[in-house]
């Protein structure tokens, strides 16, 4: 990476926290999907970096204003942000650099509770005051005070209509439409609030600092129902059963959820269609099966 841009992030952190700052030791930290991230020091202070090219700065705005908001419930350990910026044709988002360890079962009846907590933050109406992404793909949170139309247009209708420009066509487009039509049967006895929700909660995008407190980073925050993002820790597994016996003590769950998961899934496979491909359509396609069958 070019020295250029260390001392435009350098001077960006120096002008933020009105104490200089200089890189003296830079490593790179793997693990994140989208964007180069690193770790710099000077003789005291520690920040993580994420950079990429100096087009996807609204992106990082976007994130900074996710953690932001996040932050303000006090419910779960968030990065702190410091800046984000560009030059150079780099952009860079500069947080806390939390030094994270392993994390026992507490830890994780502690991320089950503060999760819990975090979604007991709501709002007026589902969405967000600011669109964002999800992955590289553009995410819509036009306002609306009713989910099941807050989730079709902007979570179901904008994946599908992004896979028909993709070129997934035919059976999967008209099982989205069929699903779509049909989709108040999922909430004819449940009316979620609008919660406060991570928006992307894999077990990659949650960590446990030194202390064994939880952590969680890299969101596409809105607001909407609470099972979602319990959906999403589902998917690609890592969280134990301490987490989701906390959570549920905490705040029991509606028996649908074993139904609506799979509906709450559908949008992060169909974003992974559109970003990496054909084999997860096919993977939306069953999904679109089952949940038809659901209303037949
Ligand atoms: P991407 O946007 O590319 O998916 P992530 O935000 O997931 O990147 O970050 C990449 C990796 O960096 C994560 O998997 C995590 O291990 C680590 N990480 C994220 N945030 C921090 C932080 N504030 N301090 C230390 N390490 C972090």
């Amino acid at each position: 990476m070019p020295l250029v841009c260390w001392q435009s992030v350098e001077a960006s952190i120096t002008q933020t926290t009105g104490r200089l700052f200089t890189v003296q030791h830079q490593s790179q930290i793997s693990g994140g999907s989208i964007n180069r991230a690193y770790r710099i020091d000077d003789e005291d202070r520690s920040y993580f970096v994420k950079l990429n090219r100096a087009n996807t700065l609204p992106m990082f705005e976007a994130e900074a204003d996710g953690l932001s908001e996040l932050a303000s419930a006090s419910a779960i350990r968030i990065p702190e942000v410091v800046c984000f910026s560009q030059a150079h044709d780099q952009a860079w988002l500069v947080t806390e650099y939390i030094a994270f360890g392993r994390g026992g079962s507490d830890s994780s009846r502690l991320l089950g509770q503060q999760l819990a907590a975090l979604h007991q933050c709501d709002a007026e109406q589902f969405g967000w005051f600011r669109n964002n992404t999800i992955g590289l793909t553009q995410q819509c949170n036009q306002c609306s005070g009713a989910w099941p139309e807050f989730y079709r247009e902007e979570r179901l209708r904008f994946q599908l209509n992004l896979a028909a420009r993709n070129g997934f066509t035919g059976s999967l487009q008209q099982k989205g439409e069929r699903l779509m039509e049909s989709l108040d049967t999922f909430f004819s006895t449940y009316q979620p609030q609008p919660s406060l929700l991570h928006g992307d909660l894999w077990g990659g995008n949650r960590a446990f600092d030194a202390a064994g407190q939880p952590v969680i980073f890299d969101p596409a925050v809105y607001y909407g129902d609470r099972e979602a993002d319990l959906a999403m820790t589902e998917l690609f597994g890592g969280f134990s059963s301490e987490f989701y016996d906390a959570y549920r003590e905490a705040w029991p769950l509606d028996d649908g959820y074993s139904v609506r998961k799979t509906l709450y899934n559908l949008y992060h496979i169909l974003n992974h269609a559109n970003l990496f491909g054909a084999s997860y359509a096919a993977q939306a396609e069953s999904m679109l099966d089952q949940l038809l069958s659901e209303i037949r």
